[in-house]
């Protein structure tokens, strides 16, 4: 590993300290290369994988990779690479039918009883793999128009008991944008639980402020967080201790992770997440089987390694250790097991 960055320290009273860490985030491709002295990679760095969907990663995260590894796993999830702009048969922009299943800006309805916000199209990092990397974010946002025509739609169907604030990464909005939406979503009787699917308590985790706490531990509901990690090496003290604050502010702890190749395509990663996840907190929840998006192809799995990888992790770990290893099939009633 490379030594860790020591934690930023804020600019003014007033801005919150994950704020600074985020604008230091390293955006230049050759810079992260040169940080974990792989100036030799920078051939296969696209300019124009970049271009159209930027690199984005932040330090903390950085310093989780290992120094001179050019297979590192957590530099495969962010890396622009020319593997990006090969054409591949079958990947498409909207890969799992989020155009299909809008019911208002940034709204979307796919599921029974579920509404999810498209809070925001920020994130911390940019995963090269992302489902949503097409995604119109610039006119397609519930937080917009101050949340109103999400809240309205909301209020309106009776059958909503569960709202989902996702993205982009929805804990990338101030804390006061956030608390104006539960502030209006509070006032709806039938709203029972919220979901918040967040990468930030993993990537950023000085995101977890006091003020993040205080909103969290004061809602209406019980709260589940989803969050993201791939692979056993994006946790480290300062995650453990994020998870650990957002646990005793009352909110379960679930984590989804996609299967990728290069990244956690083998029993031994895949043991070694869900383990290392439930040492800090958080219980597997899904295993995800590649959404095809454009650009992402050289990251699949195969059906039949996938099942064959889900198998043997099933035999190794106990049965709360295994996540569901599932696809989102546009139109089903709920994610398809594989
Ligand atoms: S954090 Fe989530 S939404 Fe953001 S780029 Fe990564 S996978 Fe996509």
């Amino acid at each position: 590993m490379i030594p860790a960055a020591p934690l930023p320290q804020p600019l003014s009273p007033s801005r919150p300290r994950w704020q600074q860490a985020w604008r230091e985030a390293v955006r230049d491709p050759r810079e992260l290369l040169a940080m974990l002295g792989l100036e030799a990679l920078a051939d296969r760095v696209s300019d124009q994988a970049a271009l159209q969907f930027p690199l984005r990663v932040p330090r903390g995260f950085v310093a989780r990779m290992q120094h001179g590894d050019p297979r590192d796993p957590l530099l495969r999830q962010v890396l622009p690479l020319d593997d990006e702009l090969r054409a591949a048969p079958g990947f498409g922009l909207d890969a799992v039918g989020d155009s299909l299943a809008r019911t208002g800006p940034g709204v979307i309805q796919k599921y029974r009883g579920r509404a999810l916000l498209v809070a925001t199209g920020s994130c911390a990092v940019n995963c090269r793999y992302c489902f949503r990397r097409h995604f119109p974010y610039a006119e397609e946002t519930a937080a917009r128009d101050g949340w109103h025509e999400a809240v309205e739609l909301i209020r309106a169907d009776a059958g909503i008991d569960e709202v989902i604030l996702s993205g982009g990464d929805p804990l990338s909005l101030a804390t006061p944008k956030l608390a104006e939406l539960t502030a209006a979503l509070a006032g709806i009787p039938h709203i029972r639980r919220l979901r918040i699917h967040s990468r930030l308590p993993v990537v950023l985790p000085e995101r977890i402020d006091d003020a993040l706490l205080g909103w969290l531990s004061a809602l209406p509901w019980p709260v589940a967080i989803v969050v993201h990690a791939n692979h056993a090496n994006e946790f480290d003290a300062h995650v453990d201790a994020a998870l650990a604050r957002l646990r005793d502010a009352g909110a379960a702890l679930l984590n989804q992770a996609v299967l990728l190749r290069g990244v956690n395509d083998s029993v031994d990663a895949l043991a070694a997440l869900s383990e290392r996840g439930y040492a800090a907190g958080v219980l597997p929840y899904y295993l995800h089987q590649l959404d095809r998006v454009q650009g992402v192809a050289h990251y699949e799995v195969a059906d039949d390694e996938a099942r064959a990888l889900h198998a043997a992790l099933a035999a190794r770990l106990s049965g709360y250790l295994v996540p569901k290893l599932v696809r989102e099939v546009p139109g089903d009633p709920g994610k398809r097991p594989l």
